[in-house]
């Protein structure tokens, strides 16, 4: 009898019908008496509990099979699988690490804790889709630097206005039961969509009960949706601060905002977030307001807003963009020449090639060819050389003016006239190419595509600054307040780093602390630069810097020219190769707000000076704005991974949304295909980046989304 049951549940059990060989396997266990041996059928039998997805019945057996066995392993690996399956990682960390000590070697163990980490690596893909980053938690509601001043001069424009006084009101006998019945009427009114009654009740009420503050409140809330925000400011700043709710501070912080007064605005929101921390308005409102006041100036004249949602800050069409069109220009707050083209010459302050004849063909063929050197002299644009006045050669321009302005934001505290500790960093600079490379790093120097300047020049742009801040108040040293002041224009570029890269490069973590600390500087212009700080600026580099080059080297244009005076043939045989661009990597305040996009609208191209942003397809009014961070012909995979590593976050775009990592799962529903039975399933016709275990997926995801992301490639 029972060898029938076993034979049954086997065959059963070899074609994968688990259900019915559990049946079998059922009857045998339930028969057996203490003489017979049942653990190779409870563990036959825990098997097709967890294919079933039974796993408490498996993790039961599994029990069994231990207490009948405890020197087998197998118990452990079947408890542990049905943990993992569970999501009880821990637990089955425990059980799994319990059955290594009866055999380290075990396969079954091993394949379990192989599983146990891909379904953690899934989980964890889950979670991150979430989102678990909170744009407004981590944005900071501190005054910004300079608005002290700010407030003054909108203060006096408050009392121009009469913000702060009374509003006007008859008052009458006071009757709070009159108040209340014309209150209650007001209500019905505003409920009917009549707000011009409404307001006539509400104020009769506030005539009756002048000292109600809710009756002040929905009087300016009404008057504010009305576009009467003056009046409205009165009656709300007529509630005692102490007795404000949390939705009359954020009526203020509207009204505020409505009037344009960013500064108290700000104040009244951030009063209000702080009374009620679960309102998720008030803080998304106050990050506009901010995000308005500090890149309202930079757009003005462009074609986009930047605008603070929750997921930080964003770039957004203002008006419809075709195809083609420059959405805005950008200039670097600082930049500086990449180290492998440092030897082509370029304004050190606007990137601007300066590349002359000479460089190009060299002095000697000139002076050999007569034709050329005519040819030469009538179409090579000329660009004359500007000296630094204190390092000569060193350091190069391409106008006085470039000259003048580098050295009043940063040169005067980098120039090797002034400060000699700054030879070190030209000294990395001319050895860069020769030294040896080992793990992504040179000799503990330097490890970054862009040039350690960048990092000295935000610090030099930060001490020049707040030298400049104290001697307008006719002081000779700068107090705290002026080097707050001085970094905000840095305040703007986000910083991300998971590890300190203290230890990886501590040689310029050396140097750059000798370069802005040292006897041969004046005291005002010495900074100490702590290791977090380093950390800081380094990642804030690392996370923002764009690559870009002059739009017009002088090569281009002296080719162009020549071509049209037809003297091709003279010039032909000299210029085979075509010069290095002069390449620099500078940080963009506007493009820095740029988020990523696999399935990127615009694309970053060289402007002068700067950048440009022009639109890859049509944008409408009020889409965002998106380049791309990385390659984006790389699988979804590859694509997730990278911009997770380098920039800390999970693409949700539409592509990484709408395609699939392979035929072996469902890029709609996420089935696997083994688990159907089958091979792979088939990927879409077109664009072969997503695959479906059926046409009703196909169909829902094409609905979805899909659409819009496929193509032919
Ligand atoms: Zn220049
Ligand atoms: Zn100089
Ligand atoms: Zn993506
Ligand atoms: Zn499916
Ligand atoms: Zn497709």
């Amino acid at each position: 009898m029972t060898t029938d049951y076993l034979e049954r549940g086997l065959h059963e059990f070899e074609h994968g019908n688990f259900k019915t060989a559990k049946e079998h396997f059922t009857q045998i266990i339930d028969k057996a008496d203490d003489s017979d041996d049942i653990s190779e059928t409870l563990k036959r039998r825990a098997v097709c509990w967890h294919e079933l997805g039974h796993y408490n019945d498996a993790i039961d057996d599994a029990n069994r099979i231990i207490k009948l066995d405890p020197k087998s392993t197998s118990g452990y690996a079947i408890c542990g699988n049905a943990l993992t399956k569970l999501g009880k990682f821990e637990d089955a960390l425990n059980v799994f690490r319990l059955g290594l000590k009866i055999d380290s070697n075990d396969p079954d163990i091993k394949n379990g804790l192989k599983g146990m980490q891909m379904d953690i690596m899934e989980g964890f893909e889950k979670n991150s889709k979430e989102g678990t980053y909170d744009a407004v938690k981590m944005s900071s509601q501190e005054p910004y630097p300079g608005d002290y001043e700010l407030e003054i001069l909108e203060r006096e424009i408050m009392c121009k206005w009469g913000l702060n006084e009374f509003p006007a009101l008859d008052l009458t006998i006071p009757d709070t039961q009159k108040a209340m019945r014309e209150y209650q009427n007001a209500i019905q009114l505003k409920k009917a969509g009549n707000d011009k009654h409404a307001l006539e009740k509400l104020r009769m009420a506030l005539r009756y009960d002048p000292a109600d503050f809710t009756l002040r409140g929905e009087i300016a809330s009404l008057l504010h949706e009305m576009g009467e925000h003056r009046e409205a400011f009165q009656h709300v700043q007529c509630i005692p601060g102490d007795f404000r709710l949390p939705k009359y501070w954020k009526i203020g912080g509207k009204i505020l905002s409505a009037l344009e007064l960013p500064v108290h605005a700000e104040a009244w929101l951030r009063s209000g977030s702080k009374a009620d921390k679960t309102d998720v308005e008030m803080p998304l409102l106050f990050q506009n307001i901010r995000v308005k006041r500090l890149y309202g100036p930079l757009t003005e004249g462009t074609k986009v807003n930047v605008v603070f949602t929750q997921y930080g800050r964003s770039i957004q069409a203002a008006e419809d963009i075709k195809h083609g069109d420059a959405c805005f220009r950008d200039k670097a707050a600082v930049l500086a020449q990449t180290l492998d083209t440092i030897h082509v010459p370029a304004c050190n302050h606007c990137a601007k090639c300066l590349m002359r004849a000479e460089d190009y063909f060299g002095k000697d063929v000139l002076a050999r060819d007569a034709e050329l050197r005519k040819i030469v002299h009538r179409h090579w644009p000329v660009r004359p050389t500007i000296e630094c006045k204190g390092c000569g050669t060193q350091t190069i321009y391409c106008s006085t003016e470039c000259r003048d302005e580098s050295w009043s934001m940063y040169h005067q505290v980098l120039c090797t006239s002034v400060n000699p500790a700054v030879e070190q960093l030209h000294a990395v600079a001319a050895q860069y190419k020769t030294l040896a490379r080992d793990n992504r790093c040179w000799k503990g120097l330097w490890n970054a595509s862009y040039s350690p300047f960048v990092l000295a020049k935000i610090w030099a742009s930060v001490i020049c600054l707040a030298h400049n801040l104290a001697t307008q108040e006719g002081r000779q040293m700068p107090t705290a307040a002026d080097w707050t002041m001085a970094k905000s224009p840095f305040r703007k570029f986000i910083a991300y780093g998971s590890t300190s890269v203290i230890g990886v490069i501590p040689k310029m973590v050396q140097i750059m602390q000798e370069v802005f600390d040292n006897a041969h500087l004046p005291a005002h212009f010495r900074y100490k630069i702590t290791n977090k700080e380093f950390d800081g600026r380094y990642y804030q580099a690392s996370c923002n810097v764009q690559a870009f080059s002059d739009p017009a080297p002088p090569f281009s244009i002296f080719m162009r020219n020549m071509a049209r005076d037809g003297k091709r043939d003279v010039v032909m045989p000299y210029t085979r190769a075509e010069p290095e661009d002069a390449l620099f990597a500078g940080m963009f305040p506007l493009h820095a707000c740029l988020n990523h996009s696999c399935d990127n609208n615009v694309e970053v191209l060289d402007g002068h000076p700067g950048v440009s942003v022009k639109a890859r397809r049509q944008i409408k009014k009020g889409e965002e704005l998106c380049t791309t961070y990385i390659n984006t012909r790389m699988p979804r995979k590859e694509r997730r991974a990278w911009l997770y590593r380098g920039y800390n976050f999970w693409c949700q775009c539409p592509r990484c949304k709408y395609e699939g990592d392979g035929p072996d799962k469902c890029t709609e529903c996420g089935k696997v295909a083994k688990d159907d039975g089958r091979d792979k399933y088939p990927g879409c016709g077109k664009c072969h980046l997503a695959w479906y275990c059926s046409t009703g997926c196909q169909k829902a995801a094409w609905k979805k989304g899909h659409k819009r992301i496929c193509k032919k490639c």
